[in-house]
């Protein structure tokens, strides 16, 4: 039975309050999360203070990069350990938390490492009213003590997305993990003292939202920033509390985003993505489509081909053979996607495939498992097809024009990605500047480079991670200015 403490300036912090943390796959107990209070939390936002005052705040670039390094093996050496865990905590198949979620997380470090050493600055030189001359340049320091909150979808993969850019600009970080999977960043902990990486720079704390770990330090006053990802309406009560001290947010949030096959698409390609794009991690992907739409001529071919997709998905235990889908992250995440199963049959959509809960084997039955599931024949007005469900489940309507299926892609209050299937180049660039989204794939879907510019437009985000836009928000930019 495990015991997820604080990890709080480089020691473990049990609180005694506890909550359970459940396999989603069986619905079994894997252990024990020590939640932390406000006492807890003032403690890991001065521990985060101490650091940055401290050796961390005087260390070399050239030294901390070496650390972030050594991060990132540490994470390669207990691979294993990292993936169990992971596996554990959200059910998802090993085939794809081995190849996306704990190489990600190591990488995270790597590439934000590397990028901090190559960044230029800005310089002016300027004239003086006395005829002389000035320079202008731009330094960078770090931000301070940034807050870090983070889902459960991809747990490891996320929070490090946030961490490893705030480190490498010099920051110190308190995380808030999603209290349904808390095991990864726990380990972290570990890899951090393995490291050498100083007491107080990687802090976590456990616990729920409001009235807890989570509100607590999004409302601290010695917090200096406060980097989210999640659901929209947390985002919004997260920055009222951001508001107090006028701390500034950069928040990844949640998407309504739009799989939009052309006629013209490379039809197997088209249906393998879009497969991807709605089912992968049981749908349970920020970037992940849940409104399909198909131009008219291939609709009834789509339709057919995208069911038998959705019906050769193999649901069990993540590590078994040819698993190729996992339950969702827990039973009352489940509660939620049916809720949306059920109205979509009520609002009179064609249930294509799926629709209700699998029959699953053995201990598997007491898991948080759906059927992968496709409807179609609602209007644009449908709950499926105006709100996030975040399950493994879409909506398929025809179009005609490619001015009629911008107008419904960008009809949302959402505008996350967009995922375009074409082999016309016109129509292909044409729809990357239409649609209102942070990132547009074209024939391809989850492709990353981490660059590049990560974010939501609309009501799915506030500002830009990834690459050069990350010192955006983990840095403070200053200009000195010498006269000559
Ligand atoms: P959530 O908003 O319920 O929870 C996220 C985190 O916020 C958790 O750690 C939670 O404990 C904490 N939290 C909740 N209420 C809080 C409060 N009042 N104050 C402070 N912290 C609080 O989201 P979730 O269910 O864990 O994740 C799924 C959502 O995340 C979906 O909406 C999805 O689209 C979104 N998401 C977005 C991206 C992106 O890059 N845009 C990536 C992944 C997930």
């Amino acid at each position: 039975m495990k015991d997820f403490k604080n990890f709080i300036n480089g020691e473990w912090v049990g609180t005694g309050r506890t909550f359970e943390d459940r396999n989603p796959v069986d619905n079994s107990l894997i252990g024990h999360v020590h939640e932390a209070g406000q006492a807890e939390v003032d403690a890991a936002v001065a521990a985060a203070r101490r650091a940055l005052q401290g050796e961390w705040g005087r260390m070399t670039t050239a030294r901390r990069v070496e650390l972030l390094h050594a991060v990132a093996d540490g994470i390669n050496r207990r691979f294993d350990e990292f993936l169990q865990a992971e596996i554990a905590d959200t059910g998802k198949p090993q085939s794809l938390a081995s190849h996306v979620d704990i190489p990600r997380g190591a990488a995270n470090f790597k590439v934000f490492a590397d990028l901090i050493k190559n960044v230029p600055a800005e310089s002016f030189t300027m004239d003086t009213p006395d005829g002389g001359q000035a320079v202008n340049y731009a330094v960078r320091g770090p931000r301070g003590v940034i807050g870090v909150v983070c889902p459960w979808n991809l747990p490891l993969l996320l929070m490090t997305w946030k961490v490893g850019p705030a480190l490498a600009c010099g920051n110190t970080v308190v995380v808030k993990p999603s209290e349904e999977t808390p095991a990864t960043a726990t380990l972290l902990g570990e890899v951090m003292n393995e490291a050498g990486i100083p007491p107080g720079v990687y802090n976590v704390v456990h616990g729920f939202g409001p009235d807890s770990a989570g509100a607590f330090l999004t409302q601290h006053p010695d917090v200096d920033g406060i980097t989210f990802t999640g659901e929209t309406r947390t985002g919004e009560a997260i920055m009222k509390a951001a508001a107090n001290g006028v701390r500034p947010v950069s928040f990844e949030l949640g998407g309504k985003n739009a799989g939009i096959v052309f006629a013209d698409a490379h039809f197997d390609k088209a249906v393998a993505g879009i497969a991807r794009s709605a089912f992968e991690n049981s749908g349970q992907v920020c970037l992940g489509t849940e409104r399909v739409y198909v131009q008219r001529p291939i609709f009834e071919r789509f339709v057919a081909a995208l069911k038998a997709k959705a019906e050769g998905f193999r649901l069990g235990r993540p590590g078994d053979e040819g698993v190729s889908m996992g339950p969702l992250v827990s039973l009352e995440h489940r509660e939620k996607v049916l809720s949306y199963y059920r109205k979509a049959a009520e609002e009179g959509a064609t249930v294509v495939t799926g629709g209700g809960v699998p029959q699953m084997p053995g201990a598997l039955a007491e898991g948080a498992w759906v059927q992968p599931t496709i409807w179609t024949g609602l209007p644009e007005s449908a709950a499926v097809i105006r709100e996030e469900i975040f399950g493994p489940c879409c909506h398929i309507a025809p179009f005609d024009t490619e001015e009629e299926v911008i107008a419904l892609a960008n009809d949302t209050p959402y505008g996350l990605a967009a995922t375009v299937w074409t082999s016309d180049l016109g129509t292909a660039h044409r729809m990357g500047r239409a649609l209102d989204v942070g990132i547009c794939w074209i024939n391809a879907w989850f492709l990353r480079d981490l660059r590049t510019a990560f974010g939501g437009a609309k009501q799915s985000g506030i500002g830009r991670e990834g690459g050069v836009h990350s010192l955006e928000f983990y840095t403070e930019l200053r200009n000195v200015c010498v006269k000559l």
